[in-house]
């Protein structure tokens, strides 16, 4: 009796000890594309650092417009009208940037590369400020893995890039059998399943302001990804007037009204990485008609930066039934 006793105490102690090993988190992370990446998991440790590391080096040696011989570097050098042969992964990216101009009015567009370095937001050097006429996405042509410049634009994937290799890490993750995670980079984030306490991931969503860090809204997400986009950290001043990194493709020129913030939630974080840079450009009502029609979860603030008095917020239909009208 004694001994069975000893057994069935040892069972339950493997028992709880296994149980308790599903419950430990695993936090990861490193840098890259000028921020920092972050992934927690629950479970026993099954994937190593170095692996998601090379993974978003390998990326960036794709995407990136701040190295030199990455294959877009490579393409926004090479002759205009004439077929080049591109990597599959950069074909979906610019394939899926597309998609984005065309479903936002060309807000997004991935061919504004030589307005942000004219306006010092880029990788390269740009001397002479580039006109509208040289930005637009109907450009270039994509057929396949071929692509094709019409004129001579400069490739700017800054906007979907840290969404998109989110996305990518997340795949990596469900690779490995992990399938309760976070994953971020630059504050883009996918999340899938509960945290360690069983709850859904609590993610803050900051308030837009360029002298403090404050939470304005708090939401909970699991199985979606969010994004945002602000020009309240990332700016420059000239003759007291605000320069944001932002760039309207219409006019060729950083963005100049008053839409100082846009969070999206979507089904994928490239997608929802890239419209809350559209949302930026677009009228707020445009915005939230287009985040309807999609079923988009998002929050536009409007305001004066620097003056919270002054801010607004907008929400699409989604966001106001889940978040707000409880
Ligand atoms: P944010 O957090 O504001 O979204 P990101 O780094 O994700 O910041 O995106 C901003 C970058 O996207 C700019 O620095 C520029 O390189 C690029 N960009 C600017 N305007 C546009 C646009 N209208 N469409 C696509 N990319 C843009
Ligand atoms: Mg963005």
């Amino acid at each position: 009796m004694k001994k069975s006793m000893s057994v069935l105490a040892m069972m339950l102690l493997i028992l709880l000890s296994a149980c308790s090993n599903e419950e430990q988190e695993q936090i990861l992370h490193g840098q890259t594309m000028g921020t920092t990446w972050l992934v927690k998991y629950i479970g026993s440790p099954s994937i190593q650092q170095q692996v998601i590391q090379r993974h978003l080096d390998q990326f960036n040696q794709t995407m990136s417009t701040y190295i030199e011989n990455s294959e877009l570097s490579q393409v926004n050098r090479a002759p205009v009208r004439q077929w080049l042969v591109i990597s599959d992964k950069l074909a979906k990216i610019i394939q899926l940037s597309l998609e984005i101009s065309k479903n936002t009015e060309g807000a997004f567009d991935i061919t504004v590369g030589k307005a942000v370095n004219y306006w010092g937001f880029g990788a390269g050097q740009e001397n002479i400020e580039p006109t509208k006429q040289e930005i637009g996405y109907q450009y270039i042509r994509l057929d396949g893995n071929r692509l094709y410049k019409e004129k001579n634009i400069y490739l700017d994937l800054s906007a979907i890039a840290k969404g998109y290799a989110v996305d990518e890490t997340a795949k990596l993750l469900e690779n490995a059998q992990i399938n309760r995670y976070l994953v971020e980079i630059g504050g883009e984030i996918v999340a899938k399943g509960k945290n360690k306490k069983q709850q859904f991931w609590t993610i803050a969503i900051e308030k837009p302001d360029p002298m403090q860090r404050m939470i304005m809204q708090t939401i909970e997400l699991t199985n979606q990804a969010i994004a945002s986009s602000g020009s309240y950290r990332n700016f420059k001043q000239k003759n007291g007037k605000i320069i944001s990194h932002t760039i309207d493709p219409k006019t060729a020129k950083p963005i100049k009204h008053n839409v100082i913030a846009s969070s999206v939630i979507a089904n994928s974080a490239a997608v929802a990485d890239a419209y809350a840079t559209a949302f930026m450009v677009l009228p707020v009502s445009a915005s939230i008609s287009i985040s309807d029609k999609q079923n988009f979860s998002t929050l536009i603030v409007t305001g004066k930066m620097g003056d919270n008095s002054t801010f607004k917020k907008y929400y699409s239909t989604h966001f106001e039934q889940k978040y707000v009208s409880k």
